[in-house]
């Protein structure tokens, strides 16, 4: 599991119709999709996702944000992914992301930032497996 790592582009990226500059930054880093699908989070699904954050002041309103559309979730490939993906995609709040990172380009706001990555291997392979069956990851 330490080659994989888990992403979502989130509703705001989905609406503004980043999706496909998104993941030709993704695959141009050197990531393999090895699953992928486009869907739709229910409140219930997206509180459920994001549980850590249960007790942040934010959380209300990170549950209604991530249900408000589709996101398009997937699993990459890629030697060291979960550390190299979290550099990919920048800093949580896209006024403090490097220059060339995915948030810098595509995120408006520290809680509208275009795009999610896991933060460690464990929880890679749990995301992972809430999205996708065995069957659907290659
Ligand atoms: P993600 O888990 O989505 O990859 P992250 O690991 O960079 O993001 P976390 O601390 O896990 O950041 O926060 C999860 C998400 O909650 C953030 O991506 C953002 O959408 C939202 N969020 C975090 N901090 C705030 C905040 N201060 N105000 C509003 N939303 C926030
Ligand atoms: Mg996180």
């Amino acid at each position: 599991m330490s080659r994989r790592t888990f992403t979502m582009i989130k509703p705001d990226a989905t609406e503004k119709g980043h999706t496909g500059a998104i993941l030709n930054m993704i695959n141009q880093a050197g990531f393999r999709i090895i699953a992928m699908k486009m869907t739709k989070l229910s409140a219930e699904k997206a509180g459920e996702f994001y549980a850590v954050h249960k007790e942040r002041p934010f959380y209300g309103e990170l549950v209604e944000f991530m249900s408000r559309g589709p996101i398009t979730a997937a699993i990459l490939e890629k030697d060291n992914a979960v550390e190299d993906f979290r550099k990919l995609i920048g800093a949580t709040n896209p006024a403090q992301a490097e220059e060339g990172t995915i948030r810098k380009k595509f995120a408006a706001s520290v809680g509208e930032n275009a795009i999610h990555g896991s933060d460690s291997n464990e929880n890679a392979g749990i995301e992972g497996d809430f999205f996708f069956s065995k069957l659907e990851q290659f």
